[in-house]
């Protein structure tokens, strides 16, 4: 699984700079600070491959990652959103960007929205969802940072994560619990994202 190198193709700050819709991609989407980069390096075994963006001016864009040789899929790392201070200005852009790219792309076989496990969905989670119901882009929720909760709490957040799952015509009804701090499902996410693309 994930044989071969995964590489920093290309960012797309705006849709003409999209790369050509030549390969399967699977998009990974999560408010800012939510474990998306760290998870991405984790999925690609490299560190500093996706570059963690805390400030708001960098986060407008659309990385692409091409994974294998021969080239088999494209990981994409959508701007993160949710930012407290973020101008009004901005989060429309990337709105339009988002939605866009989501309505318009057929290569884009699955999203993956990732959730901080000790914050659970936030409103913020639930409009990227209502999107992607709305784009008809089929996605999996993935808790992050699980090292970071008890058992208990793991088992609580897993229960009410996937009954908001239950809820969106788009989302998958299982969801992953991860930690790229300890490689916890890391495996299954693999598994999950080949399994987007075959
Ligand atoms: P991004 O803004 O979504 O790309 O988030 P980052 O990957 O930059 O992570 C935000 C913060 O959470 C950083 O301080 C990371 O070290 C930390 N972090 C990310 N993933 C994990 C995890 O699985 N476990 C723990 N304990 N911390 C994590």
């Amino acid at each position: 699984l994930f044989a071969g190198p995964v590489a920093f193709l290309k960012s797309a700050p705006a849709l003409h700079f999209l790369p050509d819709p030549v390969v399967p991609e699977v998009a990974f989407a999560g408010r800012s600070n939510v474990g998306k980069s760290s998870l991405l390096n984790a999925l690609a075994n490299r560190n500093g491959l996706a570059r963690t963006s805390n400030t708001p001016g960098r986060t407008q864009e659309l990385n692409f990652f091409d994974v294998g040789e021969p080239l088999r899929l494209r990981l994409v790392d959508m701007p993160g959103y949710g930012f407290a201070k973020a101008p009004k200005d901005m989060v429309k852009k990337w709105r339009f960007l988002v939605n866009d790219y989501l309505r318009g792309r057929a290569v884009l076989k699955r999203a993956l929205v990732l959730i901080d496990s000790r914050h659970g969905i936030k409103d913020v989670d639930r409009d990227v969802m209502k999107m992607l119901d709305e784009a008809a882009v089929s996605y999996r929720l993935v808790l992050t940072k699980i090292d970071k909760i008890k058992a208990s709490e793991l088992v609580a957040v897993t229960e009410r994560t996937v009954a908001e799952a239950r809820k969106h015509v788009a989302a998958h009804p299982e969801i992953l619990a991860t930690s790229s701090e300890t490689g916890f499902g890391m495996a299954e996410l693999r598994a999950a994202v080949l399994e987007s693309v075959l």
